[in-house]
């Protein structure tokens, strides 16, 4: 189904992008714009939804993907799910607004990597139920960090920070060892995310007036995202 959707836009792309070929007038106006601006999409409170559309439309052709990189897509997969599956229960305990609001991302996040996947013709597309994981590794830190925030809604947002934390440090390390174009693509888009959930969470902290230690990044490095503006994108 959804394959057939990006076949029926890849035709009305190449259509449009044949017809104004012929038309010296350049249009950029952002609704025909499938620049990388356009992949993401940022929302006032920091939410970053992803364009899975312009997504595709920036993937490339490339050699196939190692085994390595074939890992990299899974493990992330299951990460982008943690997050998804957290901030549910939190927003189910808490009733919160940016665990309503950022799990909504995260399940578009937990999309692009499944593109990935689709694009390269991997057969690992299947998402579990909420709490299951391919790697049993997350089904533990599923239950420690649902655990964990529903003691107050303080630790809930501690735990978001956590798991942005985690996204950012895995992504970053990922992006060293691969060199194909499209997981750059992807990888950077979702760090751009977490460094703006990261930001949202911090917003909280800043709020209640708590302080936050930084766990799987360093404090330098924390200071640098939360003092620094959100990342577009685009701004709505
Ligand atoms: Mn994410
Ligand atoms: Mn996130």
């Amino acid at each position: 189904m959804k394959k057939l959707a990006i076949a029926v836009l890849m035709n009305t792309l190449f259509f449009s992008i044949l017809l104004s070929a012929g038309s010296c007038e350049k249009n950029e106006t952002e609704d025909q714009s499938i620049g990388i601006e356009s992949i993401l999409d940022v929302k006032s409170d920091g939410t970053t939804m992803i364009n899975e559309e312009a997504l595709w439309q920036n993937f490339s052709e490339t050699p196939d993907l190692s085994e390595e990189e074939l890992d990299m897509l899974g493990y992330m997969k299951d990460e982008e799910k943690l997050a998804r599956d957290v901030y549910y229960a939190l927003y189910d305990i808490w009733g919160a607004l940016p665990f309503s609001n950022i799990s909504k991302a995260e399940e578009q996040h937990l999309n692009a990597v499944i593109l990935l996947l689709e694009f390269y013709g991997s057969d690992n597309v299947l998402v579990r139920d909420p709490g299951e994981f391919d790697n049993d590794e997350f089904k533990t830190l599923y239950y420690d960090l649902v655990s964990k925030g529903s003691e107050s809604v303080v630790e809930a947002f501690k735990v978001g920070a956590l798991i942005e934390e985690l996204d950012i440090k895995d992504l970053q390390e990922y992006l060293e060892e691969t060199s194909n174009a499209n997981i750059e693509l992807v990888f950077k888009n979702l760090l751009k995310g977490s460094r703006n959930h990261l930001r949202a969470f911090n917003r909280q902290f800043v709020r209640l007036g708590i302080d936050y230690d930084p766990q799987y990044i360093d404090q330098s490095q924390y200071d640098e995202i939360v003092n620094s503006p959100f990342e577009a994108g685009r701004q709505s």
